[in-house]
């Protein structure tokens, strides 16, 4: 089976895992998940970085150290993985879904204005008479709204310049899943960089892995060393155990940090790989059928890290490509469309993402991959055409 986007372990992954092994720090305590949090922070210019269990973890640390209450909004995109809107649950708040923009997949930035301009007030909530900060609440609900959490979908961004003026406009605070954007920038920023708090994944399929890993990026010391604090149990005291709060067990073990560094290593080559699929991909499939990839915006340069585009043989393709071993897979089911969100508001006009579910699919793009293997993977698609 040719992997949609699988791990790629040829730098010094054994070489730093051995020496995890033959020195026994293996957990919590070690010097490899200093160095991967540095490597991250340092790469994607913020100046801290805190590693996670996961990249869902580090979506909740965040959304929680973001002052996310009960019973608030967060927005976020409607074509996502769960994982984005499950973090917002986590922290009993709602999410209010907006449908995505046709040619990019990403958040509609319109949509979202028009919807704020409309069906929001402001209230300066504050002690006496003093205002201390003004928040942005939802006429339907009569609920604050607490943050947004825009998605880098696929590793491509929404205009961030827009996004970041809208924000503050509205008093929304910035939670970025930038997950799936390790290596994308917007006019030389990096994904993540944009907020209060970015957040990043090392899932196995993702950019580079860790098997399992997230990590939370900002530029606020004091709200790094509270995420530190949060995600390792909210012990107090360096020798007895005294907890000043509800914390959690959220740490990267040093042994996936040692296959983090490693992997960040080969990062920039990994980049390099995918920018060079794309173009391939993109060369051979343009003015294939009705075959339309993903628009990336002017100002955005994206890692390029899963190949998908659209058409209307979006089945036909994916049992094909398939049933000769050739993984590919469909986008993410709607959130709006899971029994869990059903009852969450959808800003929509006319269900994009309904459209983009039904037609868009991917294709293996592992950096791994040999131009044989992806010839062949254009060569089953055109046989459908
Ligand atoms: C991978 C991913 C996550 C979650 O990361 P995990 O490390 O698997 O928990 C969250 N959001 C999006 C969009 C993702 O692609």
């Amino acid at each position: 089976m040719l992997l949609l986007s699988g791990p790629n372990i040829s730098g010094n992954e054994w070489k730093y895992i051995k020496e995890c092994l033959d020195t026994a720090w293996v957990s919590s305590v070690g010097s490899y998940v200093t160095r991967f949090e540095e490597m991250i922070a340092d790469y994607v210019g913020a100046k801290y970085a805190v590693a996670c269990v996961n990249g869902t973890n580090a979506l909740h640390i965040a959304l929680q150290l973001s002052g996310v209450h009960r019973e608030e909004h967060v927005i976020v995109p409607n074509i996502t993985f769960i994982a984005s809107v499950n973090s917002i649950k986590y922290c009993g708040a709602e999410p209010i879904l907006v449908d995505v923009d046709k040619d990019t997949w990403q958040m509609d930035l319109d949509l979202l204005e028009n919807w704020l301009e409309k069906y929001t007030y402001k209230v300066d909530e504050g002690v006496g008479s003093r205002p201390v900060r003004t928040v942005s609440y939802s006429v339907f609900s009569n609920k604050p709204i607490a943050a947004i959490m825009p998605v880098h979908v696929l590793g491509n961004m929404v205009d961030m310049k827009r996004l970041t003026t809208l924000c503050k406009k509205y008093h929304l605070k910035i939670v970025e899943d930038a997950t799936e954007a390790l290596g994308s920038y917007y006019k030389n920023k990096h994904a993540g960089t944009f907020g209060e708090f970015g957040c990043f994944s090392f899932n196995g399929n993702k950019i580079i892995t860790t098997g399992g890993g997230g990590m939370i990026v900002t530029n606020n010391k004091s709200l790094a060393q509270k995420a530190k604090h949060l995600t390792t149990q909210a012990k107090s005291d360096p020798f007895e155990y005294i907890h000043d709060e509800i914390g959690y067990n959220y740490r990267l073990v040093n042994v996936l940090a040692a296959i983090g560094v490693a992997q960040m290593e080969q990062l920039p080559e990994f980049i390099r790989r995918k920018h060079e699929i794309d173009a391939f991909y993109k060369k051979e499939l343009s003015g294939v059928g009705d075959i339309q990839f993903q628009k990336v915006l002017s100002g955005v340069n994206p890692n390029h890290w899963l190949f998908t585009f659209k058409t209307e043989k979006q089945k036909e393709l994916l049992d094909i490509l398939n049933k000769n071993q050739l993984q590919s897979r469909p986008f993410w089911v709607p959130m709006n469309r899971l029994k869990m969100f059903k009852k969450d508001y959808y800003i929509n006009e006319n269900d994009i993402s309904g459209q983009v579910y039904r037609s868009c699919l991917s294709i293996p793009c592992s950096t791994n991959i040999t131009y044989s293997d992806m010839q062949k993977v254009v060569d089953t698609i055109k046989s459908v055409f």
